[in-house]
């Protein structure tokens, strides 16, 4: 369904859902005008009232906007109330004098957003009610203040559904639906702006034996050990499917075949060396191919399903890669996004298991980052993998400060003073970023810059030498990577 078509959709669903309300609410309230209008301006669906004020049928005024149905003072006085609402305001009202096919009113003009699940604003609802009629203006205000609250609850409730009807129940990752709708935006990305696209599919080696061997409840806590431990390698950009039975698909958009080769084989290494306490240990065999501009999500399903193949007939327990690589012809998006990264070098380990990889994290995080602002990822993708950043920032200096202070580092206040004021820095950066107001260049700058270059390789060399009596490896754990 395309965005029109889903627009209208719901605006047919909404205006239903409105009018029954309104009916309920307020049942002695007959004239009132209803409509619904697309965020291109034009009338999707409109109440009998409104037909009959504009003497115009369904068909005829589904084809029109406020410029065709008033004077132009008034129709930009409706525009910019359709503006608050595209800006994110939970309602707005207006009163009008109008004069429609010589009928003078004076009308209270109320709009309210008709949301989709995920929270993006889909049409703009509209009442419009003649207000001569005192009594019945202030019922409407009451009753709009009701339907607000049931239209805020409906939205809540349709977020969880789609959730619900978009997740597996067992392993809580994706189910097939939500990746087959995820999936044709990211080949659409890949065809306009040759943006590379990767998926891996992993199944589960002799998984048939752990039901015959440990039952068939141990073998649903495998699955949902296995979702655990491989949403936890995974970016946040990535995404984990419960294809169906012992099989997962991970997609990973602005991901190359080489890079979704390693991706492949740490996942495959994390899983061996990973103790599931129902079953001690288990392997798991990976398909993996990159998206090819100009196949269909089956052909390139197909491919990665065919390297899978490879890998149990080769003796299972490894990774086989689709051998086809797609050509790429001119400068797409996906360079600018892989040219700014930040390297991380073995001379910039301290020794100390939990500190390394947290800075290595950093890293990681920072370079997601850049390259989801450099390609052009969704502003959500965007938000979340800031929050990544400064939440893996907050706990690796909270975890840093602690061990400086127990290892009697004599600098460890002013160390934490420093990292107050990094952090102080990117909160101001993050409220810029959602203004629209921070260059990239600056972004980099404090990421390249202030955080690694001068803090983390710079000020925390500083206090290496007193964690030297501490360095050790991580104990293992259940459900982490075991030595
Ligand atoms: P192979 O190495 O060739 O993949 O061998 P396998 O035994 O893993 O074979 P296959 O992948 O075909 O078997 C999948 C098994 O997973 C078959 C089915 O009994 C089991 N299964 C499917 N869904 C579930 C589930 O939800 N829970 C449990 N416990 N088992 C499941
Ligand atoms: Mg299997």
């Amino acid at each position: 369904m395309n965005k029109a078509e889903l627009s209208y959709t719901f605006a047919k669903e909404h205006v239903i859902r409105a009018s029954a309300l309104l009916s309920l609410l307020m049942p002695q309230a007959s004239g009132i005008g209803i409509g619904v209008k697309g965020l291109d301006g034009r009338y999707l669906l409109v109440s009998k009232a409104l037909e009959t004020l504009f003497g115009k049928s369904l068909e005829q005024m589904t084809q029109l906007t406020d410029n065709d149905l008033f004077p132009p003072a008034l129709a930009a006085r409706l525009y910019c109330s359709d503006q608050q609402i595209c800006a994110g305001a939970a309602a707005s009202s207006d009163e009008l004098d109008l004069s429609i096919n010589g009928q003078r009113l004076h009308c209270l003009w109320l709009k309210f957003p008709v949301m989709g699940a995920d929270g993006e604003i889909l049409s703009i609802g509209t009442i419009m009610l003649d207000i001569n009629r005192q009594e019945e203006a202030e019922d409407m205000r009451q009753a709009l203040e009701r339907l607000q609250q049931s239209n805020q609850e409906l939205q809540r409730t349709l977020v969880e559904l789609d959730r619900l009807a978009s997740t597996d129940k067992l392993t809580c990752a994706w189910n097939r639906r939500r990746l087959e709708e995820t999936v044709l935006n990211e080949m659409e990305r890949l065809r306009r702006y040759d943006h590379p696209l990767s998926l891996l599919i992993i199944d589960i080696d002799l998984f048939k034996l752990i039901n015959d061997d440990h039952g068939h409840v141990a073998g649903d806590q495998v699955l949902a050990e296995l979702a655990t431990v491989v949403q936890a390698t995974l970016r946040i950009t990535d995404s984990l499917t419960r294809w169906g039975g012992d099989e997962f698909v991970v997609l990973s958009p602005n991901t190359t075949l080489s890079s979704m080769a390693m991706l492949a084989e740490r996942l495959h290494k994390t899983i061996a060396r990973t103790l599931f306490p129902a079953v001690k240990h288990l392997t798991v065999s990976i398909g993996v191919a990159e998206c090819i501009c100009g196949e269909n999500w089956e052909q390139w399903f197909k491919r990665a399903d065919a390297a899978l193949y490879r890998a149990k007939a080769c003796g299972r327990n490894q990774v086989q890669i689709a051998p086809e690589t797609p050509q790429r012809v001119g400068i797409g998006e996906n360079v600018s996004a892989n040219f700014v990264q930040l390297a991380w070098h073995p001379a910039y380990e301290c020794g100390l298991a939990l500190i390394d990889t947290q800075h290595q994290r950093l890293f990681r995080d920072a370079n997601d980052l850049l390259a989801a602002i450099l390609s052009g990822r969704p502003a959500n993708e965007v938000a979340a993998l800031i929050d990544a950043l400064i939440r893996d920032v907050v706990q690796h200096f909270k975890d840093e400060e602690a061990l400086i202070t127990a290892a009697g580092y004599p600098d460890a206040a002013q160390h934490a003073a420093i990292h107050r004021r990094l952090v102080d820095s990117a909160s101001v950066l993050i409220a810029r970023f959602h203004s629209g107001t921070l260059p990239i260049g600056e972004l980099f700058q404090y990421l390249a810059n202030d955080l690694v270059a001068r803090h983390m390789l710079g000020a925390d060399r500083e206090f290496f030498p007193y964690l030297d009596s501490r360095r050790q490896s991580a104990t293992p754990t259940p459900l982490q990577p075991v030595a």
